[in-house]
């Protein structure tokens, strides 16, 4: 089966791009440039890809920041904030309708380029907060790819009912470098170790028992 992997150079989606490498049926890689504060998680996707010999697109949307308003990981006016994913302080961090735009433009490259499916790194720690994480968002957007083109493209979701940790020790079991990987929300010059992102990193290592080679601000 030949997929195209939304990969933000994060940690999920860089298991996932191993994972599905290691099968042969990564077509291409695709990431998305829309204004994040912490797009350094693009040259770690780029690396990764180089390593693996995997195709990397990096699709430029950056002038659509100001669209996603009071957004904390686009706009210069809004704090990451640090805590855990609790919703009155992560409310902040949800990019309107970030997983729709992603995966449409997934999905046409799929088309472009021929392939059965479009894949993408969401797993069962997801939170609800995120309503375009939820899996009835995912099965609707499944619907309308299928429809999109008469091959009939699938989504993918092999993460969909693994916890983070799962996740992290299947990376290991497959090599993954976790230091070639990004999350923090901040995109500074290290890891924050506060935001939200950071927090589920690193108690994910801790879980999985999985030595974590990140360098966290504190
Ligand atoms: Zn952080």
């Amino acid at each position: 089966m030949k997929t195209v992997l939304i990969y933000s150079g994060g940690l999920d989606s860089t298991v996932l791009l191993h994972h599905l490498a290691s099968t042969g049926s990564v077509a291409e890689a695709v990431s998305v440039n829309y204004g994040q504060k912490h797009f350094k998680e693009l040259e770690f996707a780029a690396e990764n890809c180089r390593r693996l010999g995997v195709p990397h697109r990096v699709i430029d949307l950056s002038s659509l920041s100001d669209m996603f308003g009071d957004c904390a990981l686009t706009s210069p006016k809004v704090e990451v904030p640090d805590g855990s994913y609790a919703p009155e302080n992560m409310s902040a961090t949800v990019v309107p309708n970030r997983n729709m735009i992603l995966l449409s433009f997934a999905a046409a490259r799929a088309i472009a380029k021929k392939c059965d499916a479009v894949a993408y790194a969401a797993h069962g720690g997801d939170h609800a907060l995120y309503a375009d994480c939820t899996p009835e968002f995912a099965d609707a957007m499944a619907g309308a790819i299928r429809l999109a083109d008469a091959r009939k493209i699938e989504l993918l979701r092999p993460f969909i009912n693994m916890a983070k940790a799962q996740i992290v020790s299947l990376g290991a079991k497959l090599g993954v470098d976790f230091s070639l990987t990004w999350s923090c929300y901040k995109g500074g010059e290290r890891h924050c170790g506060k935001c939200g992102t950071c927090s589920e990193r690193r108690q994910a290592f801790i879980a999985a028992g999985v030595p974590d080679p990140t360098a966290y601000e504190d």
